[in-house]
């Protein structure tokens, strides 16, 4: 019998959420490394935090991400530089906005809060205002 130590880690599979078969033409090897970027980096934060999350949203091919209510015409999600988690009690957002020192060791920005009710959406890129937590 094997104890488990830690929360299994987030997969490339559950990011790509089945869409690099019918997308496959759009996620270059570049979209790739930087999926395998925002797991590494999101995957250390959960452990940090010792939450255990589902993926609510990652890759976004652009027929998706033009179909999803409110998403950014340049969203980060559309090369796989952004990630949303399942925060339905936005604890975990809350433990990014109480950590902030950690986000900024692994490279990760935050959209604030109230902007992400149910999710805590985090991209591995700053965004324009170089804002740590900031609104979309
Ligand atoms: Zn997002």
């Amino acid at each position: 019998m094997s104890v488990r130590k830690s929360a299994p880690p987030l997969k490339l599979a559950d990011y790509y959420m089945g869409r690099d078969k019918l997308h496959r033409h759009e996620l270059t090897r570049e979209l790739r490394a930087n999926a395998r970027e925002t797991l590494r980096r999101v995957n250390r934060l959960l452990r940090r935090a010792g939450f255990v999350c589902r993926i609510s949203s990652g890759w976004r091919p652009a027929a998706i991400n033009a179909t999803v209510p409110g998403a950014a015409q340049g969203s980060k999600h559309l090369s796989c530089l952004a990630i949303d988690l399942e925060d339905r009690n936005g604890r975990l957002d809350a433990w990014c906005m109480a950590n902030l020192a950690v986000l900024e060791e692994l490279q990760l920005w935050l959209e604030h809060p109230e902007a992400t009710p149910g999710w805590c959406h985090l991209q591995t890129l700053p965004p324009r205002s170089g804002k740590r937590v900031f609104y979309p």
